[in-house]
C-alpha cells in the first residue's frame, strides 16, 4: 500500500514523500524547497529518489531541485514555465502522468500563480483514498494568495478541486491551518463544523501535531474560500466593506483581499 510522509521544512512547508509500496525503496518528492532535509530523510530511511514533482514556481517549492539532482539525476515533472528551468517533463491541465505505482491526472489551477498545477490520483488498490497534491492553490481552511489572474480564474480553479471526490485526501504545502480557521470562524461564526474543526486543530497544534491531510468534504464544509456561493459569506463581505456582491467569484475576490490584510 502507498504511503505518504511529510518532511516539515523551512518556516511552514511540508515536502511530501510518496512511497508507492513497502516493497520499493524508490520514492517521489513533491515541492522540495530545500534539498538537505530531503537528503537527510531519504538517507536515514534507506530510500532513493525516483522523481521530483513540482506544483508552481515559488522558491520555497523549487529551491531544493538542484541539490537533489546532484545526488539523484531523476526526472523533474512540473508546469511549463521559464521560471522553473530545471523541469524536464512539462505538464498542463488534462495531462496524465504515469509513474511506477501511481497514476496522476494533472489539474491546472491558476490563480495563486498562473502556471500552478495540482496532481490528483485515484489509486486502484481500493485501500487508498484518492489523493491531491495541490501546493499553494488550496490550503486546509484557506487558499493561497492571488498573485496572478483574476478572482474569477482562481475561483474556477478552486471549483475544479471542490468537484473531486469527497474522500480525496488533500496534501497541501503549508501548515497554515490554525490561522486559516481562525479567520474562517470570523467569517462564518455560526458554522458548527468549522468551530469544531478549529478546536480540534488547536489541540493538534498544541501537541505539535500536523493538521494534514484534509479532505475535500471537510473543506467544502469549513473552508470559506470554497463556500463563496453561500449567503453567509456575502453578508460578511457586506458588513466588512459595505459592498453587495452577486457572483461567487466576486465574493471570492473580496474575501481573499480581506484575508490578505487580516491579523488574528
Ligand atoms: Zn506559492
Amino acid at each position: 500500500m502507498l504511503t505518504i510522509t511529510p518532511i516539515p521544512a523551512l518556516d511552514s512547508n511540508y515536502f511530501w514523500v510518496i512511497r508507492p509500496s513497502p516493497n520499493t525503496q524508490a520514492v517521489y518528492v513533491v515541492d522540495p524547497g530545500d534539498a538537505t532535509p530531503v537528503i537527510n530523510y531519504l538517507t536515514r530511511n534507506q530510500l532513493t529518489l525516483a522523481a521530483i514533482l513540482i506544483t508552481h514556481r515559488h522558491r520555497d517549492h523549487i529551491q531544493g531541485i538542484a541539490g537533489l539532482l546532484e545526488r539523484w539525476p531523476v526526472p523533474v515533472y512540473g508546469p511549463d514555465s521559464e521560471l522553473i528551468p530545471l523541469i524536464t517533463h512539462k505538464l498542463g491541465d488534462g495531462d496524465s502522468l504515469k509513474l511506477e505505482g501511481i497514476d496522476f491526472r494533472i489539474i491546472g489551477v491558476p490563480g495563486h500563480t498562473w502556471e500552478h498545477i495540482a496532481y490528483f490520483a485515484s489509486p486502484a488498490d481500493n485501500e487508498s483514498s484518492p489523493l491531491l497534491f495541490c501546493g499553494d492553490a488550496l490550503f486546509a481552511g484557506g487558499c493561497g494568495r492571488r498573485f496572478d489572474g483574476t478572482a474569477e480564474i482562481m475561483w474556477n480553479s478552486l471549483q475544479k478541486l471542490a468537484a473531486l471526490p469527497d474522500d480525496t485526501k488533500i496534501y497541501c504545502a503549508h501548515e497554515y491551518t490554525l490561522a486559516n480557521l481562525t479567520f474562517a470562524v470570523a467569517v462564518e461564526p455560526d458554522n458548527e463544523a468549522l468551530c469544531d474543526r478549529l478546536e480540534q486543530v488547536k489541540h493538534t497544534r498544541a501537541q505539535g501535531g500536523i493538521t494534514l491531510p484534509s479532505t475535500i468534504l471537510l473543506e467544502k464544509r469549513t473552508n470559506p474560500f470554497l463556500r463563496c456561493q453561500l449567503s453567509g459569506i456575502k453578508i460578511f463581505i457586506k458588513h466588512r466593506t459595505g459592498e453587495t456582491l452577486e457572483t461567487s467569484d466576486e465574493v471570492f475576490g473580496a474575501l481573499r483581499l480581506i484575508k490578505d490584510t487580516w491579523s488574528n
